[in-house]
């Protein structure tokens, strides 16, 4: 024991040098707008809580209600000790949202991707994967035993050579995020659904950013696009802009049946507890209701970035809630934070591996429930310590 410890505690320092090593910050409150930590109240502006729905009054009834009908706990997998009620009609609801014919809920987004690649191909089969794909989709490609081709950041010329190179006779899948995690930019996906009509490829997307933040009512990428026919597997989750846990695949009929029976992410594991699936489910009603919530969004993220880039800082132009502060060096993204934190702004800086060599940033995230004023104070904020660090 002395002996692993040993050797752990010089990879931990040599994190600490590269400015790599990542602490857990304890929040002694709910997830929201503003958070308290350390008996301070922050303004939060890295969570991916985009509606404001975790601690909602109505997300937080339909949760204690169905603790007082189903309890606290599933008891065991889905298919050995039953599958609850809630989790039946989130389906049907997700399943509607998609425009598809089924969904099957997860214990987590994660596992959802997990399960849904390592289920639908295995050796002999090829992924054919966004070099920027989130790391869920990333460990399934790898789990598969599929051979796996990375085409470059949503570069359709560069699928479309691989596509065209592949010659090997198995199943074939193309796996993309809808919206991507880190940068906040958006996928190809007309062309790649129309490379998976002519090349005979599978299409899986991940809608984790995209579900709450694009389309209309939220309903993602695929659904602003009109391609929810075009694309076979829509996978989301119910822990970012629902404000809750878990993850889905929704598909085909056969494609859900499919995972019910070989998904090892699903099976081997106990069902989403009753009162998430519940919170979940009325949080998907509060976001359908209130498209208000969505407009509130998006207006709250294109102020912030349109301002973050007048005032001079690295941001990409984008459509979505995610901003990127690109500032290259990690050591200096770190800094940053810490400045900011010191002024009540919890932003945390996103270094490799999590992204790309050089590219460390403060990834920037507003919510619906972000007020006008929260975002001047985070802009002046940023504008200040920017400048002490000669960033701008
Ligand atoms: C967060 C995320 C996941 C995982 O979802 P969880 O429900 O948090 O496990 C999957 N894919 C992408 C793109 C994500 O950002």
């Amino acid at each position: 024991m002395d002996f692993l410890d040993s050797e752990l505690r010089g990879e931990l320092s040599a994190l600490d040098e590269s400015a790599m090593r990542r602490h857990l910050r304890i929040i002694e409150s709910a997830q929201d707008a503003r958070v308290e930590l350390g008996g301070r109240s922050m303004l939060m502006l890295s969570s991916n809580n985009y509606l404001g729905l975790a601690n909602h009054p109505e997300v937080k009834n339909a949760a204690s209600e169905a603790i007082g009908r189903f309890g606290v706990g599933a008891g065991a997998s889905r298919l050995v000790a039953g599958s609850i009620a809630p989790i039946h009609r989130l389906e049907q609801r997700i399943a509607r949202l998609e425009r598809v014919e089924a969904a099957l809920i997860f214990g987590s987004g994660y596992l959802a991707n997990l399960g849904a690649i390592t289920a639908l191909v295995g050796r002999g089969d090829t992924i054919f994967s966004d070099e920027l794909n989130h790391a869920s989709l990333i460990d399934g490609c790898r789990l598969s035993r599929a051979e796996l081709r990375i085409y470059q950041h949503g570069d359709l010329d560069h699928l479309k050579v691989l596509l065209e190179r592949c010659s090997i006779g198995g199943r074939r899948l193309i796996v993309t995020d809808s919206v991507f995690s880190m940068d906040g930019d958006l996928a190809p996906l007309a062309g790649i659904a129309e490379f998976g009509r002519t090349y005979g490829a599978a299409v899986m997307i991940d809608e984790a950013h995209a579900l709450g933040v694009a389309g209309p009512g939220g309903a993602g990428l695929a659904a602003q696009l009109g391609l929810e026919r075009e694309i076979d597997v829509h996978m989301g989750t119910l822990s970012k802009a629902l404000g809750a846990y878990g993850g889905y695949i929704a598909g085909s009929r056969t494609v859900i049946d499919f995972l019910i029976n070989r998904s090892r992410s699903f099976i081997y594991t106990t069902g989403l507890a009753p009162a998430i699936a519940a919170a979940a489910g009325a949080a998907l009603d509060i976001m359908v209701a209130e498209p208000e919530r969505i407009e509130r969004l998006r207006a709250n993220a294109a102020w912030l970035r349109g301002r973050l880039r007048e005032a001079g800082f690295n941001v990409p132009t984008g459509v979505t809630a995610i901003i990127p502060v690109i500032i290259g060096d990690s050591r200096k993204a770190l800094a940053m934070a810490e400045r900011l934190f010191t002024r009540g702004i919890y932003v945390v800086a996103i270094r490799p591996p999590t992204v790309p060599q050089g590219t460390a940033r403060l990834r920037v995230t507003p919510i619906a429930s972000h007020t006008r004023d929260d975002l001047d104070e985070a802009l002046g904020a940023f504008s200040a310590v920017g400048r002490e660090l000669g960033i701008i």
